[in-house]
């Protein structure tokens, strides 16, 4: 069989968000090759699986009960042989990151990585990255023979995007020899439990360096509170300990997707934006008319949130009521 195959990553008896976004990107690249789709996952296939790929193959061993690259490296080797894809797509976590380099090269291509989209044209796939920070977005072409290897970024891609369906499971029990794992594995890493959940709120405001000081961030507040929203920020808000880690968005915080996202005082670094780029509409105060934010907002006001923030808090109440 080729067509797309997407390898997915499920913990805790749950699809791991980027999963399900990949799922949607290998729906949509088959659609766009009119190629058949199917679905990896070591382990158990924890729910069924947005979509509705043709197959889903669970990958099962002894050995994989706990992740090494070795072991996961040589599982998939096998089953992408056995799959036979013409396109592996991966989300860009933090495993995938570790063992998907490898994976490529023994397949003789080279990941292609972080890609926050693709187009197919005349039936050839052009992946697009963002390089420096997201200032320029480049073109890959795949070339070589083998299948082609890309791994999605978090938040490129709408997980509902990939719809509903029931795929028929397959068992693949791969052939390892536990004297070529060199790594042995520890405790798995929990995070801490979050009293809050971002990934719920349908509106979140969102705070960043342009509020300058702790005492300041009440003025945002009020904002959120008006909206019924929760309330957000950059990563130096957190790292100085004005609002808790667990309210941190980007790369190194929580992934949001609510329906209404309003960033004030955040200047837009490419950390920030994966972590919400996937919001439905966004809106921007910032006063600096060229901050990156804008790029992706949807309503931008280029002004002092000092005057913005406080106008906008007063025509919510009284729009509210
Ligand atoms: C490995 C790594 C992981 C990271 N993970 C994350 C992450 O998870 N989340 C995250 O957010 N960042 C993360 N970062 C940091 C990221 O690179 C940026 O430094 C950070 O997002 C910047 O936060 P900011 O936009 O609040 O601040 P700044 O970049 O300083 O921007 C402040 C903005 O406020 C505007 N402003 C100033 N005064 C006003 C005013 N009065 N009215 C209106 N606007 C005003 C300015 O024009 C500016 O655009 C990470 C970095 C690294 C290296």
């Amino acid at each position: 069989m080729s067509g797309v195959l997407a390898i997915l990553e499920a913990r805790d008896g749950a699809w791991h968000r980027t999963s399900l976004e990949t799922a949607a990107a290998a729906k949509k690249l088959a659609a766009a090759l009119n190629a058949p789709v199917s679905a990896a996952v070591i382990g158990e296939a924890p729910s069924p699986l947005g979509g509705g790929p043709d197959r889903v193959w669970t990958v099962r061993h002894d050995l994989l009960l706990r992740y090494t690259s070795d072991a996961f490296t040589a599982a998939l080797e096998q089953l992408v042989h056995r799959a036979s894809p013409d396109v592996v797509l991966l989300p860009h976590t933090y495993q995938v990151r570790d063992f998907a380099p490898k994976l490529a090269t023994r397949f003789g291509q080279t990941l292609i990585s972080d890609c926050t989209g693709f187009r197919v044209e005349n039936q050839a796939i052009v992946f697009v990255r963002q390089l420096f920070q997201g200032k320029l977005s480049a073109d890959v072409r795949p070339s070589g023979p083998g299948p082609v290897f890309a791994s999605i970024q978090a938040g490129s891609f709408r997980a509902e995007e990939a719809g509903a369906g029931e795929s028929p499971i397959e068992i693949f029990t791969p052939e390892l020899d536990a004297s070529t794992i060199r790594t042995t594995p520890g405790e798995p890493f929990r995070e801490s439990a979050r009293a809050v959940d971002l990934t719920a709120a349908d509106i979140i405001v969102s705070v960043g360096r342009g509020i300058r000081e702790r005492e300041n961030i009440a003025i945002v507040e009020e904002l959120a509170q008006a909206l019924g929203a929760e309330l957000a920020a950059s990563r130096p808000i957190c790292d100085n300990g004005w609002l808790p880690m667990e309210r941190q968005v980007g790369s190194s915080g929580q992934t949001v997707a609510p329906k209404l996202y309003i960033a004030v005082g955040i200047s837009g670094a490419i950390q920030h934006l994966v972590g919400m780029k996937g919001s439905r509409a966004i809106v921007a105060i910032n006063k600096d008319p060229d901050a990156p934010i804008f790029e992706v907002a949807d309503y931008g006001i280029a002004g002092d949130l000092f005057e913005v923030v406080p106008a906008l808090v007063e025509a919510v109440r009284k729009a509210r009521g």
